[in-house]
């Protein structure tokens, strides 16, 4: 067993719910740290991108992301 292998929980302040890998840096006070997916929410609405092509953006990363984990395994 590695460390690497070890999960950690946090809970993400922003929508309340429990993460895990590294978490973002919130844009909105440069400090508090958020979960990667408001992280990706965050960036995307500073370009002016409407809260449903948000979810479309974040549901395609998941996708992406959960097919290559599965491929690894
Ligand atoms: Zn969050």
């Amino acid at each position: 067993m590695k460390e690497d292998t070890v999960i950690r929980l946090e809970i993400c302040p922003k929508c309340g719910k429990p993460y895990t890998g590294r978490p973002a840096l919130s844009r909105v006070d440069n400090e508090t740290l958020i979960c990667p997916d408001c992280g990706i929410l965050e960036a995307l609405a500073t370009l002016a991108i409407s809260t449903e092509e948000q979810q479309e953006i974040l549901a395609t990363i998941h996708r992406y992301t959960e097919g290559r984990d599965h491929s690894e395994h």
